[in-house]
This record gives structure tokens, sequence and C-alpha cells, in this order.
């Protein structure tokens, strides 16, 4: 199936502590770097080696281990209105459960559906009493972050004219004047650059310019 899971992966946890017995219950935190792609690709995102806190209950249910829990991080990425860098905490919180291998083949012959196999596909296993949690992990805070990151909720983005930062410049605006003006200025030196290409010289072209 997979590759085993390794011990001393800090997002693989041992559950033989917690042992099989129904309604026994574990507690645990811990500190994890945080595993690259951790977010939405070139939106947001938990930079990889960032610290992620975690902290988990572990419950033995009788087909396996029940996972609750929460991941709390520091998210970076971009505002989409004013393209500033911006920083996020995020708490990702998630439930899963790890089953064992051998409970799985019980639970099939208890309950012989035809929707299982659509199920077993998405199902976690506990390997010899390890869980990998990166997977849950991932899904967890992908869900927990903003698909469209604002640095703030009235962050006015840029200006559609010039693209200034409007929340820097409150009393920036364009008038309708000011816009056709300029546009007639641009079509001006462009006929003036034209006449010059003609004349042939760019430095004259320069020393016009500054005339003005
Ligand atoms: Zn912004
Ligand atoms: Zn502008």
């Amino acid at each position: 199936m997979s590759t085993r899971l390794d011990h001393r992966n800090p997002l693989v946890f041992d559950t033989h502590e917690l042992g099989r017995r129904p309604g026994a219950l574990q507690r645990l935190s811990r500190t994890v770097d945080a595993p690259k792609d951790l977010g939405i690709a070139d939106v947001i995102g938990v930079p990889e080696g960032a610290p992620v806190e975690l902290d988990l209950r572990l419950e033995s249910v009788m087909e396996g281990v029940l996972v609750t829990g929460t991941a709390r991080a520091t998210a970076e990425g971009e505002c989409v209105r004013c393209l500033e860098p911006l920083h996020q905490e995020v708490a990702a919180d998630f439930q899963e459960m790890f089953t064992y291998p051998d409970a799985d083949d019980r639970g099939r012959s208890r309950t012989a559906e035809p929707a299982d196999d659509e199920e077993d596909e998405d199902r976690l296993f506990l390997e010899d009493g390890l869980f990998d949690l990166e997977p849950v992990l991932r899904d967890a805070v992908v869900l927990a972050l903003p698909m469209q990151p604002v640095c703030r909720e009235t962050c006015e983005g840029l200006c559609s004219e010039c693209g200034v930062r409007l929340d820097e410049n409150p009393d920036h605006h364009h008038d309708a004047v000011d816009i056709r003006w300029a546009a007639l200025q641009g079509l001006a030196e462009t006929v003036q650059d034209g006449e010059k290409d003609n004349m042939g010289g760019a430095e004259a072209g320069v020393d016009e310019k500054q005339e003005k």
C-alpha cells in the first residue's frame, strides 16, 4: 500500500501508550516543523519549516483511534487587492478516524453494502499502531485558509488607473478632465516624437523636453 511509517517523523504518532481498550483517552501537544506545501499553492500557506502547534486528543474506539485536534500556525501570503505581503494566524480543527487494519475486515463482513467501497478509498489506517497526521493536517489547513486573502477587510486595493495603493493615499483620485488631458498630452508627445524621428537625432528631442 504505502511506504511504512517512520516513528521519527514528527507527524507520525504512536498509539501504543493509548492502548486498544475502547474509551481510553490521551491528550498530546507537539510543535512540529511545517511540511512542504502546507497551504493553497501560490495564494497563502505556512512556510516550510515554520512551527505548527498541534493539540491532539486520541480516543480509542472499537474499530480504531479517533483523533480530534487543532493546528495553529502563521500563514504567509499576499493580499489579493493590494498585493502587499500578509501574515495570518490560522487555527485549523480536524477530526479523523484511523482504523485498525484488522478491525476493517470485521467491519466489512458486518456491513457489506456497495457504498462501502467508495468510503474505503478515503479511509486512513493505523500501521503497527502508528498513524500519519500529515494528510489530515494538510486538508485542515487548506480548509481554514482564505482563498482570497486580504491584508484588511477594508483594503481598498490599488488605483485602477495608476496602481497606487489607495489605503496609503486616501485622497487619491483622477479627475475625468485629468485623464483626458493626460491622454492629449500623451498624443502630443507621440506626434512630437514622430516628428523628431523624422528629423533624426534623439538628443535634440531630450533637450526640447527639458525646455518645456
Ligand atoms: Zn491589501
Ligand atoms: Zn491613480
